[in-house]
Parts: C-alpha cells; structure tokens; sequence
C-alpha cells in the first residue's frame, strides 16, 4: 500500500515536471515564433523599402535620361541656328548672286551701308516690327565702335556684309591687294563683335560701288582677287537716294525709291544707316509700306547665298 501510495506520488510528480517541460517548450516555442514573426516583418519592410527605393531610383535615372536627352535637342538646336547664320558659299549661291537682278516674282532685297551708328537700332525696331531680314554691309571701323549694334543685327537673323574697314577712298583703293585686306579686316571686327570665329559674309560692297570713277582700273584688278578667294560683290539697281543730298527728307527718299524701283521685278534697294542718315529711319516703315503694296516679297542675302 505504502508502495503504492509512493508510486502515485511518482507518477504524479512526473506528470508535473512533464507539464512544466511542456509548458517552457510551448514558451520558447512561442517565444521563437514572436522573433522569427519580428524578423520577418522586419525582412518584409526592407524588402518593401527596397522595392521603392528602386523604383525611386528607376524614376530618378528616367528623369535624368529625359533631361540629357532635351539638352542634346536643345543643343542641336541651338548648332543648327548658329550653323545656319553662318553664310556658306556654293556653286548654287555664285549662281543665284549672278541672276540677283532677274527673277520670276516681285522681289526686294533691302541693304544699308556705312553703319552701324545710333540710327541702326530704329532700323531694327521697324524691321522686327514688320518681321523682314535685311542685309547690312557693315564698315569695320564703325563695327569696332558699335560691336553690341552689330551683334543684335546678327541675332536678329539679318545679313551681315562688308563694305571694307576705313570707307576712305585713297586707302582702300591704292592697290587690289588693299581691298581685299580691307574686307578681311572688317571680316575680322565682325568676328569679335558677334563672336562667331568661322563667320566669313563671302559679300563685299565696294564703297562708291563697283563701276565707273577714278578708281576703275584697281576696282576691276580687286573684283579678280576677290573671287579668288570667294568673295562675291554686289551692287544695287534702286536706292533711296539718301546719299544724293546732305538732308535727305522722308519725302525725298519715297520719291526716290518709286522712281528707281520702277516696274522692276528684283531689286536690290541701297540705303545707309550711317549717323547723317536718320531721315532713311524715319522713311522705313513708309518705303516698306509702298513695296509692300506694289507686291514685292522681303529677301536677304541668307536666301541666296547658300
Ligand atoms: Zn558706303
């Protein structure tokens, strides 16, 4: 009975310890669930983290990808503006400079010699206010002194041409070769003004025009040098006859375009912009005006040239 008695005390103390085992096994059981739980949730944020953060960067490298990829349009752009600005001489623009006076339509190329001065930027005002490219043959001397004139003239999209450097007579006519280092010093002062290193106008005006005066026999030698070394040279066949008279009057000057302009079909208008020349500025808008309603289309040397 006494063994008895002992047994049941046994089997029950071994039950207890059985259960107390059972029990700290459901706890660390329960207790490692927790931390593998926390550990997964812990693994399921950074994995959620990461996935925004690379989703972030996708977005940052495509931000970056479009930016490079406007600024190489932009760029291009801004080359095939600057490109076209510069004037290339070809086969093509010899010929269309030979045919200047002929043409199937009503044409007007408007040129201004002898500036800039301070009467140039009104001549700009009207042109950009009626939105037509002119053409500007240019004196070097006057570019020196006028460089931030000549570089709006250029952005504006009007020709820049060249009318020599000094526009004095005994000094750009004393030999052929003096003309052509006339041009290539002008060439040079628009170079620095505008700040286009290849610039080359390939257009000379000679200062008096090319026929006739005492200076003939040179002009005509100077006419072959330049063409060796490609650079073509107009005249004009109408003008406003701002330099006919020492005070030329808007009046005047509409006289003087209607007569010279005539019934012809591609003129090539000669005016200045010098500073004595301010009555030209005032007449503008009224000569484009008239050529406008006598159905001539605005042209610069850009259109022919090329
Ligand atoms: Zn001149």
């Amino acid at each position: 009975m006494v063994n008895d008695g002992n047994n049941d005390y046994h089997i029950h103390y071994e039950m207890t310890e059985r259960n107390k085992k059972i029990k700290k096994q459901k706890v660390v059981i329960v207790i490692l669930l927790i931390v593998v739980l926390f550990m997964l949730i812990l693994i399921l944020k950074s994995l959620i983290g990461l996935i925004f953060k690379t989703q972030e960067y996708k977005a940052q490298v495509l931000a970056v990808q479009e930016w490079e990829k406007t600024e190489i349009a932009r760029k291009e752009e801004e080359e095939r503006i600057r490109q076209s600005r510069i004037p290339k001489l070809t086969q093509e623009g010899k010929d269309n400079m030979a045919n200047i006076y002929t043409s199937e339509t009503k044409r007007a190329f408007l040129t201004f010699d002898d500036g800039p001065s301070t009467v140039t930027p009104t001549i700009l005002d009207t042109l950009k206010q009626e939105n037509i490219k002119a053409s500007f043959f240019v004196l070097g001397s006057r570019v020196d002194a006028l460089p931030e004139t000549v570089k709006r003239i250029y952005e504006e999209g009007h020709y820049i041409a060249n009318h020599g450097y000094s526009h004095s007579y005994s000094a750009i006519y004393s030999s052929p070769q003096s003309v052509l280092d006339e041009f290539n010093q002008c060439n040079e002062s628009v170079k620095k003004a505008i700040g286009v290193p290849e610039y080359n106008s390939h257009l000379f005006r000679f200062p008096g025009g090319f026929p006739g005066g005492p200076y003939v026999a040179i002009k005509t030698q100077a006419r072959e040098l330049l063409t060796q070394n490609e650079i073509l040279y107009v005249d004009w066949n109408a003008l406003s006859g701002d330099a006919e008279t020492t005070k030329p009057t808007v009046e005047f000057e509409m006289k003087r375009i209607q007569e010279t302009v005539g019934s012809k079909n591609s003129v090539v208008i000669l005016m200045h912009d010098a500073q004595a020349k301010k009555a030209t500025a005032d007449a503008l808008p009224q000569i484009i005006s008239w050529l406008k309603q006598n159905g001539y289309e605005f042209k610069n040397f850009y259109d022919i040239i090329k």
